[in-house]
């Protein structure tokens, strides 16, 4: 019989789906329950159903596997953050290792050498970055905190424990501030108000701290107030920011930002590279997962100080400024202009004179070096989730790198690629998944493809 939606079902969990979700089955059917843990037995609410597959939430255990752990977190469950805080940090790496495999094996259809898993240094307060989420609460006064799961509903939380313990109390402050001038936040449904979110870094050596508030519009009221209260909340504040976005999107940044008080950027050191960092570049959340990350594509990368090395989808030059005093020439490509701004001063702070750097499509530069006759070594590429395009694929194959070192975080679409790249030659050899997000279902991988020379 099929299943049907508030059916009761007794279900054994056997693992967890790259969205975390725990997954059992039932009938034939795959269910898939969040929160749960390989080994769980349970009694299972049927919420969905779909054609071969339905989702179910706990109704109640019946034998809770020996993986789980007491989750810490007030909000957990709640919040749309965390969703694997349910399980041993040792048996979320082997979880995480296993989708990397997976989707090589199954999408990328290879089996490249696995190296083990490389850990978070921290679990905890690894993140350097928050966006959160401002909106009116029940009582009149605006609220800050994250939106429930696969929700806008804006769930009040006033610490996170993946990020420094300092952003709280800047939150805190802006909140004051918001409330004490009576500033009304966005509403997504009505599209008026002007605070949207809070958006904090954090540059971890240094301390320095950006504040940024993403409103609808630069005429903020009290400026001068909100940049004493964050800074008497957190002297690290380095600098205060506005980032215009008046757009009805779900993208959280503007492409404007004006600078209210002190520096318009951070500084930070990413593996022995200063680096300054603008509110629209991006930067890997995880600094100290970054160093490891960005050691180990260093490591497939083989380089022997001779190489030109192209660096697509670049930001501020972080991988290739980390990796410059091994290569003879360094070509950076990125497609936000505040990035590549970030990546030429990044550059000349270092005294790296071998680099350059270009604000393009990397598919459309890639294609243009090849055209110009470019003949690079070896070729990184740190895409955005979606992947590679086509184009910049076809691109790098027609310049015949020796080695391309693919680096991402999404693993479905890295295997997507490489299956791409292995029709065009390029065998993948090695591959490792790098915790960058513990306690979250995201992983990054990084994946060593070699051309294949008989071709
Ligand atoms: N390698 C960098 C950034 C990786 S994130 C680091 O590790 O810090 C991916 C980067 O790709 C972002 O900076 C994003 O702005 C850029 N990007 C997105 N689409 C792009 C495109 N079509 N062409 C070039 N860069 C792009």
């Amino acid at each position: 019989m099929a299943l049907h939606k508030n059916q009761i079902i007794s279900l054994s969990i056997s693992g967890i789906t790259s969205e975390g979700n725990g997954i059992g089955r039932c009938d034939g059917m795959a269910v898939f329950v969040p929160y749960t843990v390989p080994g769980d037995q349970l009694m299972a609410k049927v919420v969905k159903v779909n054609k071969s597959y339905a989702y179910a939430i706990v109704d109640r255990f019946t034998r809770p596997s020996n993986l789980r752990v007491e989750p810490d977190c007030p909000v957990f469950g709640k919040c749309g953050g965390c969703s694997l805080r349910q399980l041993s940090y040792q048996a979320e790496l082997e979880l995480k290792q296993d989708w990397v495999r997976q989707d090589l094996r199954r999408i990328g259809k290879c089996e490249p050498s696995m190296l083990p898993i490389i850990p978070s240094p921290n679990a905890d307060r690894y993140r350097n970055k928050a966006l959160i989420p401002v909106a009116m609460g029940e009582n009149g006064k605006a609220v800050s905190g994250f939106y429930a799961p696969r929700s806008h509903r804006v769930l009040p939380c006033a610490d996170c424990l993946l990020q420094p313990v300092e952003f709280a109390a800047i939150t805190a402050a802006v909140l004051d501030y918001i409330n004490s001038c009576f500033i009304k936040p966005y509403d997504e449904i009505s599209h008026k108000g002007l605070v949207r979110h809070i958006f904090l870094r954090k540059a971890e050596e240094t301390g320095q701290v950006m504040v940024v508030l993403v409103v609808t519009d630069f005429a903020l009221p009290h400026t001068g107030l909100l940049v004493e209260k964050v800074r008497a909340a957190c002297p690290n504040v380095s600098g205060v920011l506005l980032n215009r976005n008046d757009a009805v999107t779900n993208v959280i940044m503007g492409k404007e930002t004006k600078l209210l008080w002190g520096s318009g950027v951070i500084s930070d050191v990413l593996c022995g590279v200063k680096l300054d960092i603008s509110p629209l570049s991006f930067y890997q959340v995880n600094r100290r997962g970054a160093q490891l990350l960005y050691a180990e594509a260093a490591r497939m990368a083989g380089l022997t100080g001779k190489e030109l090395l192209l660096d697509l989808y670049c930001g501020a030059g972080t991988i290739g400024l980390s990796m410059a005093g091994k290569v003879r020439e360094l070509i950076g490509v990125e497609i936000i202009p505040q990035a590549v701004e970030n990546a030429k001063t990044n550059a000349a702070a270092n005294g790296v004179t071998n680099a350059r750097f270009l604000c393009a499509d990397a598919g459309q530069a890639a294609a243009k070096l090849a055209e110009e006759g470019l003949k690079p070594d070896v070729v990184l590429v740190d895409p955005p989730r979606k992947g590679c395009s086509l184009d910049t694929i076809e691109a790098i194959c027609a310049m015949a790198p020796q080695r391309v070192v693919m680096v991402s975080c999404n693993s479905a679409t890295a295997a997507r690629d490489v299956e791409l790249f292995a029709q065009r030659g390029y065998k993948a050899t090695q591959a490792r998944a790098v915790d960058m997000f513990p306690r979250t279902a995201n992983v990054e991988a990084v994946i060593l493809l070699e051309r294949n020379n008989r071709k």
